[in-house]
């Protein structure tokens, strides 16, 4: 056996194991949701349609080529597969997708809420914001234009009335992001319920965002040069009139709980991460 295939046996039984997790967390119901993850030689691995994810077994997965077409498998490739490969096209260097309909962060989809408020730290430093890409219906061209327009500055994005997308370098890790919003969501819900977030300072944005290069994260946003050249096209999505790389924080020189909010883009905190650095040195 090549180690290439011993890899791929590996991948089958990762996406066996994490749609089985998320069957258990509630996190899909039915025949929701779907895996994938690249192979070697511009290939997929996919969950295949019209499965329960909590029950799958590694022989199930389908191998298709970058647009989508089954290349092995006794089964369909995921119906979603169009929003997977407009992840892929855009993100050279995600490996992995997981798509998902956790209650709790559906909801805020379903509501139009998006997860923009800077209130945990540790979704600061791994997603950043999590915007809500407009309704497209599913398995459809509209859904994965809708993820292409957010998917460059964001690991993790909420579909509107739908259910939430997350993306990494790996499996486990994509699964993982999924598992974060879901719990933010849930923790977002509760603190409104009890009064409202209290939100974290811009200082303590820009500290955490700054952190990312420490841990080597690379999300949410793609780190723009502070006067970035018209051609970086990546660093141009975050200039979009909609804003999707906006975070909600608290006001300059306050604390937490100042009830005053303003709105952060990412290029206001990669200017700000920027001059924090320079004070370093
Ligand atoms: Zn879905």
């Amino acid at each position: 056996m090549t180690t290439g295939m011993q890899h791929e046996e590996r991948l089958r039984a990762d996406i066996v194991e994490i749609g089985r997790r998320l069957h258990e967390r509630g996190y899909v119901a039915s025949n929701d949701g779907n895996i994938s993850v690249r192979l070697e030689g511009e290939r997929l691995l996919t969950t295949p349609t019209g499965v329960s994810k909590g029950f799958m077994t590694p022989d199930m997965m389908v191998t298709t080529d970058m647009s989508g077409q089954k290349l092995a498998g006794d089964r369909n490739p995921s119906s979603e597969i169009l929003m997977h490969l407009a992840v892929y096209e855009n993100r050279p260097e995600i490996v992995a997708v997981v798509h998902a309909h956790p209650p709790t962060s559906t909801g805020f989809a379903a509501a139009g809420v998006p997860l923009d408020k800077a209130v945990l730290a540790e979704v600061v430093t791994t997603l950043g914001s999590i915007p809500i890409a407009d309704y497209g219906t599913p398995s459809t061209n509209e859904l994965a234009d809708a993820v292409r327009e957010h998917i460059r500055a964001h690991d993790g994005l909420l579909l509107a009335n739908h259910g939430a997308l997350t993306v990494a370098d790996a499996l486990f890790p994509a699964y993982y992001k999924m598992e974060t919003i879901e719990h933010f969501a849930k923790i977002s819900l509760v603190a409104r319920q009890l009064g409202g977030e209290r939100l974290l300072s811009r200082e303590e944005v820009s500290r955490l965002q700054g952190l990312r290069d420490r841990y080597g994260i690379t999300a949410p946003a793609p780190i723009c040069p502070p006067e970035p050249d018209a051609s970086d096209s990546d660093c141009q999505t975050l200039d979009a009139p909609s804003v999707p790389g906006t975070q909600l924080v608290a006001p300059s020189g306050a604390g937490l709980g100042d009830d005053e909010q303003i709105r952060l883009t990412y290029r206001e905190l990669t200017v700000l991460i920027a001059d924090a650095v320079k004070q370093l040195r």
